[in-house]
C-alpha cells in the first residue's frame, strides 16, 4: 500500500475510533511513515518544522502519544524511537529487526514467538498484556 492510500485508510479508521485524525496528527504520521525506520521526537521535530514552524517539543509528544495510543505507530523501547505501523488494523505482537548500523527498523510478525513466549508466561503463571521484541543486529545491507 503507498503512503497516501495508507494516510487516509489511517483516517478513517482514527475517525471509525471516534479520534480527530488532526492535520498535525497526520503531518507527524506520515513523517514516520517517510522515514526509513525508527526516528526520534527530537529530529521528528526537526523536521515537522519545515512544513509548521510553530512546533514544539510537545506538538510532537501529543501527537506521537496519539498515533501510540491508536497502534499507528510503535515505540522501539531500547532505542526510544518511534516508527510507523502498516497493518494497524490488526492488533499484534511486535517484533523488530533493528539495525545498529544504518538505522534501519523492519517490523515482522512472527507467531510463533508469541505463542512460545505466551506459554512460558503461562507457565509461570504470569499474564502477558503487551509484547515487543526488539533484536539488535545488522541487516542484509550492513553485513
Ligand atoms: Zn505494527
Ligand atoms: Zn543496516
Amino acid at each position: 500500500m503507498n503512503q497516501d492510500n495508507l494516510i487516509s485508510k489511517a483516517k478513517e479508521y482514527c475517525e471509525g475510533r471516534g479520534a480527530r485524525f488532526t492535520h498535525l496528527r497526520e503531518s507527524v504520521y506520515a513523517l514516520l511513515l517517510k522515514h526509513e525506520g525508527a526516528i526520534g521526537a527530537y529530529d521528528l521535530l526537526d523536521e515537522l518544522k519545515r512544513t509548521e514552524d510553530s512546533a514544539k517539543p510537545a506538538t510532537v509528544y501529543r501527537a506521537l502519544d496519539f498515533l501510540l495510543e491508536h497502534g499507528l505507530i510503535h515505540k522501539v523501547e531500547s532505542d526510544n524511537t518511534f516508527v510507523a505501523c502498516q497493518h494497524f488494523d490488526c492488533s499484534h505482537p511486535v517484533q523488530f529487526l533493528i539495525c545498529d548500523d544504518c538505522g534501519s527498523v523492519q517490523e515482522i510478525q512472527s507467531s510463533g514467538v508469541k505463542e512460545s513466549l505466551e506459554e512460558q508466561a503461562n507457565n509461570l503463571g504470569f499474564k502477558v498484556r503487551k509484547q515487543t521484541i526488539e533484536a539488535h543486529g545488522q541487516c542484509g545491507k550492513c553485513i
